[in-house]
């Protein structure tokens, strides 16, 4: 990195300890803290583990500010959050149309698990329920199993900065008990939607499910998407520009399980959630959010999460379709009132 270089990301950081977005954000943690609606997911003994208490908050802006509340280096398990990304890279490996041709883009309404395909065309529905982030995992191109995870692992190296490990406990669980995926992968072969790479498919599927990441890995792959597919920290391209806006609309049509469309009527932001207690939120051309809280309600979704996210979209208008004056300018509570960020 360039002296300049240097000298622009220690301003950066020191803008994200004093700016008064930080104390926004602070108080945003103390206010939901001690919210201890919901449970964590149990359907496999590794993430009943999870503690109640554990809560993070991380915001990166498009030019790579990070702002981070509570335990956002904490590590646990991406899950469906990773279903948006896969989709990303499948779509570069084989282009919108054939990617569209074997998973669907509507949103189902139903349960993220629910053994549905659509009965015209025997699709999935869309890339983040879980038959069709089987087909998405399905359509990864490599050599072999390992390959294919190391490429996946790769990708998301690119969207946060740094290396991924898998939990393996979790992986092996998820793989013991993950019947219903099985089913709904041999009703897709069935179909000719998904080829006889079965097995390995399901591992991979199951392998990106236990990817380790923390609150501010989840905000930088949403400040990725915002920055056009750029992490906006290292500069490092993750995906590419064409198929951001693939990615991003289906997160705000079907990222929420079968809350999406109170999602996107309260909050207006594309995100992906998983059962691990992750919410990644890409407010486009600004920011990404990462919130971690493993108190899920009875959708799968984070309720502290969904918290933290409808607060920031309400208080600074960042709502999608918010056409009238946000109640506060967050480029002003970013800068100090400097005014130094151009976004
Ligand atoms: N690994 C989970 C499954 O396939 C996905 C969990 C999630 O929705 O986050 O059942």
């Amino acid at each position: 990195m360039s002296n300049f270089g240097d000298l622009q990301s220690l301003a950066s950081s020191i803008t994200a300890v004093t700016s008064p977005f930080r104390n926004y954000l602070t108080d945003l943690y103390e206010k939901y803290r001690k919210l201890n609606d919901g449970a964590v997911a149990d359907y496999i003994p590794e993430l009943a583990l999870a503690k109640p208490e554990w809560f993070g908050i991380c915001v990166v802006t498009k030019d790579g500010q990070v702002f981070e509340v509570g335990d956002c280096d904490k590590l646990f398990t991406i899950q469906s959050i990773s279903k948006a990304f896969v989709f990303g890279l499948a779509l570069e490996d084989h282009g919108r149309e054939y990617v569209n041709s074997k998973v669907s883009v509507e949103p189902t309404g139903e349960a993220f698990n629910a053994i549905v395909l659509d009965e015209a065309t025997n699709r999935p529905y869309n890339p983040m329920v879980n038959a069709g982030a089987i087909a998405t995992a399905d359509l990864i191109e490599g050599e072999n199993g390992t390959e294919r995870l190391k490429r996946l692992l790769e990708m998301f190296k690119r969207y946060t900065g740094r290396e991924h490990d898998i939990n393996v406990p979790v992986f092996l669980s998820e793989k013991a008990t993950g019947f219903r995926n099985r089913a709904m992968a041999y009703l897709m072969r069935n179909f000719g939607m998904i080829s006889d790479k079965i097995d390995e498919t399901l591992d991979l599927y199951f392998q990106q499910c236990s990817i380790l990441v923390n609150a501010k890995d989840l905000a930088m792959l949403a400040a990725t998407l915002a920055n056009g597919g750029v992490n906006p920290v290292t500069g490092e391209r993750a995906i590419d520009e064409r198929y951001v806006q693939d990615v991003i609309s289906v997160m705000l049509t079907c990222g929420m399980y079968d809350a999406s469309g109170e999602w996107c009527y309260r909050v207006g932001m594309p995100a992906k959630s998983g059962v691990g207690g992750g919410i990644t939120a890409v407010v486009p051309g600004k920011l990404g959010i990462g919130t971690f809280s493993p108190l899920l309600d009875a959708k799968g979704n984070s309720v502290r999460g969904i918290k933290v996210c409808q607060d920031l979209s309400q208080d600074f208008g960042l709502h999608l379709f918010n056409v009238a004056k946000s109640e506060r300018d967050l480029q002003q509570w970013i800068a100090g009132g400097n005014g130094i960020n151009d976004w």
